[in-house]
């Protein structure tokens, strides 16, 4: 069976294009992280390759290693913005696994002892507190 193509439309993209805001918490050459606005706990963040690919089934393993390697980054500024015990890294790939937005993307999400995750894709959140806690991010990113 044929695999479904990239479509340059997905949300992601135009996050990445800049048509649509988002809060971003870091940007390089390669990589960019912002806000999830339906996150699954305080501070969830997004870290997002620039080249376009479905998710990791169909992207050139290049990309792999500066995303990883912001998603280290970003794992360890969100433990230190909010206090948190731990991190989760998810990351999905069809809609069989859950995945939403057909662009590569992991999710980081602070996490605390006894606390649950809340559901994915669930209640938006409000922007100022998603301006708030990029605010964190960022600061914890550079100190
Ligand atoms: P997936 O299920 O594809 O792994 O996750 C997609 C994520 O994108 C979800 O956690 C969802 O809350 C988030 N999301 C969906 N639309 C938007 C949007 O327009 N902006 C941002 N920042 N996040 C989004």
């Amino acid at each position: 069976m044929a695999e479904t193509p990239y479509d340059p439309q997905n949300i992601f993209a135009k996050i990445l294009r800049g048509e649509i805001p988002s809060h971003r918490v870091y940007e390089d050459e390669s990589v960019v992280a912002f806000m999830d606005v339906m996150p699954q706990g305080p501070g969830h963040t997004l870290v997002v390759p620039k080249a376009p690919s479905r998710n990791l089934l169909d992207a050139d393993p290049a990309t792999l290693g500066p995303l990883f390697t912001v998603v280290q980054k970003v794992a360890l500024a969100v433990k230190k913005a909010f206090g948190a015990d731990g991190a989760t890294v998810l990351q999905f790939n069809e809609p069989a696994s859950g995945q939403t937005v057909y662009h590569l993307h992991v999710h980081v999400i602070p996490r605390f002892e006894g606390i649950a995750l809340r559901p994915h894709t669930g209640n938006m959140e409000k922007p100022e507190v998603l301006a708030e806690n990029a605010d964190k991010i960022r600061r914890a990113l550079v100190g």
